[in-house]
């Protein structure tokens, strides 16, 4: 190959790990060199994670990096798309082209707490509150479909019976208790 087609091609080329861009495949991309400035040139690094990438000339960083206010799009057909000044590419594969808010200080971090108590389980609470009877919480409203309902409908009618019964033994051991107590009471009694 011609050394200006090499070096055209290299210069068409995103170093950017996970980035499969090449000008050959897509016109509508601009490639754009490294900022000469130290500190920028090292976030561009970071950026990238290439900490230790050795950057020629030829390296290039394409546009899908950067965000759209890091851009100056052509004004002319022939023109070509030029980063603002301190441009910095922070959209990423692994960041899903997406820029990520903006970090909270570590104050701010540190003041941050939990929630004690889930959204959802005062929900469940509340629900279950009526019912408290029932040692069986009710699964959520909004999984019973309208076909469901009526086997809802019986084991609710069966859990009823169950609770009745217990009801109904406790009662009755209790009662049992009482007679029990009587019993020892009168024992006691005739044996004074
Ligand atoms: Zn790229």
């Amino acid at each position: 190959l011609p050394k200006s087609t090499t070096e055209q091609h290299r210069k068409s080329h995103c170093c950017v790990p996970l980035c499969s861009a090449s000008a050959k495949f897509n016109g509508i991309l601009s490639f754009h060199a490294f900022p000469t400035h130290s500190d920028l040139r090292r976030q561009w690094l970071v950026n990238i994670r290439r900490d230790h990438f050795t950057i020629t000339s030829h390296t290039r960083v394409c546009c899908r990096h950067f965000a759209s206010d890091q851009l100056i799009e052509p004004t002319t057909l022939d023109g070509r798309r030029r980063l603002i000044k301190g441009a910095v590419p922070t959209l990423f594969e692994w960041n899903g082209y997406k820029v990520e808010p903006p970090r909270r200080s570590v104050w701010e971090r540190t003041e941050r707490r939990p929630e004690l108590v889930p959204p959802d389980d005062q929900e469940e609470h509340s629900l279950t509150r009526d019912h408290d009877y029932c040692s069986v919480p009710e699964p959520s409203a909004l999984d019973i479909s309208a076909s469901a309902a009526e086997d809802l409908s019986e084991d609710v009618e069966t859990l009823r019976k169950e609770i009745q019964e217990l009801r109904v033994q406790r009662e009755f051991g209790l009662q049992r208790w009482d007679i029990k107590i009587l019993e020892m009471t009168l024992n006691h009694q005739k044996g004074t």
